[in-house]
């Protein structure tokens, strides 16, 4: 069954001559087709953002949290709907699926509480000599138009994440998903439409590179909320001119494994890290820098872990590990591997490909700038190296030209916190993997990681301008 999808631009759903299809990584059926957005229907676009403008800075503030609820409720009602749809356009597993629609669902009521929290501070003007008789405060007001450029990892919950605040804010908002994994984005226009968002305030387009570039450096722009590949942040940096920008980018995530663990506790914590999501998280877990008293023991019970992982069938409730988002990502992924194997690393586990499907994937005596080590892999492999202490954990995990996240495990407060300061990251995970993230947490990285940091609060406050307004008393 091909369903049939259309663009929402300027409160109405629009179609195109040009239409694309969206294919199962899985099986290569063709599970639906959407129209491609050309430069005029953009252009529609990003003028009915800009005309909805100021309607949206015009709500009050419990208009745009009963929006929020309700469209938190709709998801709900929908869930299962949502979820099969992100297994059948990715063929990420449909327990991931689930449980993103979960997240998605507190993403949207995170971002609904946020609509009443927006608020100023009192300056004291007073400090000046001459302003005794001022008074001075701020409030915070919307930016105007935020665009929304996400990636196929997390279709929904990372479309919620940035327009859930925008909306929240009083912001218009131009949406343009992921072109490999656009349908739940899509629904969810419907869904907002439905609980009450004023028409032209959400316009979602469908499109690659080039209505990323159109959105990006078009003027009536003036937040951009990104979230993908570093190759992209970069560029987007340097066109998109006077704007805010929020640059979520990739990682290769390193964890940090101390003697003191139990290794019973570590090892599904590590397999989680490394292989949930197949791999394509900007968080997995890519290199474990395991203290060389444990590295032996580790790795087997890892090893033993990982081959029970079921492979297979995204639809599938028992699968652990589905495709990955289409063969060339694989076929990439399969020839770094091969590379890495070809200059003396060992393949511990895995390493077979068919079609889509990577095996997950262990790696041993790999060197630090081999693909699989130094740049990020985006698929399931991982790779194990023995370190002699926790300060050298920590310099090879930051050796590195991303930082995202890091995990260290341990059951000592001193090594964790000598850690946690020494890591050059947005965030250190005490005794989890680099994976962990929680939808209210600040998440963002350094480096080649990104600037600014995702959460309904943090974006919220960097979707609003501060305004001084300053009373003369005398
Ligand atoms: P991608 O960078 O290829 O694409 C991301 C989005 O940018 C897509 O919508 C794409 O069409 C658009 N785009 C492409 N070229 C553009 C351009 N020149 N201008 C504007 N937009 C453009 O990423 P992907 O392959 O979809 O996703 C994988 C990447 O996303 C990985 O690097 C991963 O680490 C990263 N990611 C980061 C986070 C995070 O929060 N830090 C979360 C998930 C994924």
């Amino acid at each position: 069954m091909v369903d049939n999808y259309r663009l929402l631009i300027g409160g109405q759903w629009v179609s195109s001559p040009v239409q694309a299809s969206i294919v199962n990584p899985y099986d290569d059926t063709v599970v639906a087709s959407v129209p491609v957005a050309d430069r005029e229907l953009v252009d529609r676009a990003l003028q009915a953002a800009s005309d909805a403008a100021r309607e949206m800075a015009a709500l009050p503030a419990h208009q745009r949290y009963d929006i929020l609820m309700n469209a938190a409720r709709l998801v709900e009602a929908r869930k299962e709907e949502l979820a099969v749809s992100i297994t059948r356009e990715s063929g990420k597993t449909i327990r991931a699926s689930r449980q993103e629609i979960e997240r998605s669902i507190f993403t949207l009521r995170l971002s609904a509480e946020e609509a009443g929290r927006i608020g100023g501070e009192e300056v004291r003007l007073d400090r000046v000599p001459g302003s005794e008789n001022r008074l001075g405060f701020t409030w915070r007001e919307p930016v105007g138009v935020v665009a929304c450029i996400t990636p196929f990892n997390s279709p929904l919950n990372l479309i919620i994440h940035k327009a859930g605040p925008a909306i929240a804010a009083g912001n218009a908002v131009v949406v343009k998903p992921s072109p490999q994994a656009p349908l739940t984005g899509l629904m969810l226009g419907e869904i907002l439409l439905e609980a009450g968002l004023p028409p032209r305030a959400l316009n979602i387009v469908y499109g690659g590179a080039e209505v990323g570039r159109q959105i990006v450096t078009d003027p009536r722009v003036q937040f951009i909320a990104f979230t993908g590949s570093a190759r992209v942040g970069r560029e987007i940096a340097s066109t998109a001119g006077f704007k805010k920008l929020m640059l979520e980018l990739g990682s290769n995530a390193g964890v940090y494994v101390h003697r003191d663990v139990s290794i019973e506790k570590v090892v599904p914590r590590l397999v989680q890290g490394a292989f949930a999501t197949t791999g394509q998280a900007c968080i997995s877990t890519q290199r474990v820098y395991v203290h060389r008293d444990v590295y032996e023991p580790l790795l087997h019970r890892f090893l033993q872990a990982v081959d029970r992982l079921v492979v297979g069938d995204p639809m599938n409730p028992e699968t652990d590990i589905g495709p990955m988002i289409d063969k060339s990502a694989a076929q990439r992924v399969e020839s770094w591997v091969n590379e890495a194997h070809a200059r003396g690393a060992r393949i511990a586990f895995g390493g077979r490909r068919e079609g889509a499907v990577v095996w997950p994937t262990v790696l041993v005596d790999v060197q630090p700038d081999m693909k699989v080590v130094c740049e990020e892999v985006f698929g399931p492999v991982v790779s194990f190296i023995p370190v002699g202490s926790v300060e050298e954990g920590v310099e090879r995990i930051n050796d590195s030209p991303y930082g995202l996240q890091a995990g260290v495990f341990t059951e000592d407060i001193n090594v964790a916190f000598r850690a946690a300061k020494a890591l050059k990251v947005g965030g250190v995970i005490v005794n989890d993997s680099s994976k962990y993230r929680a939808d209210n947490m600040p998440f963002g990285g350094v480096k080649g990681s990104g600037m600014g940091r995702e959460s309904p609060a943090e974006c919220v406050r960097r979707m609003t301008e501060q305004k001084v307004v300053v009373l003369n008393l005398d």
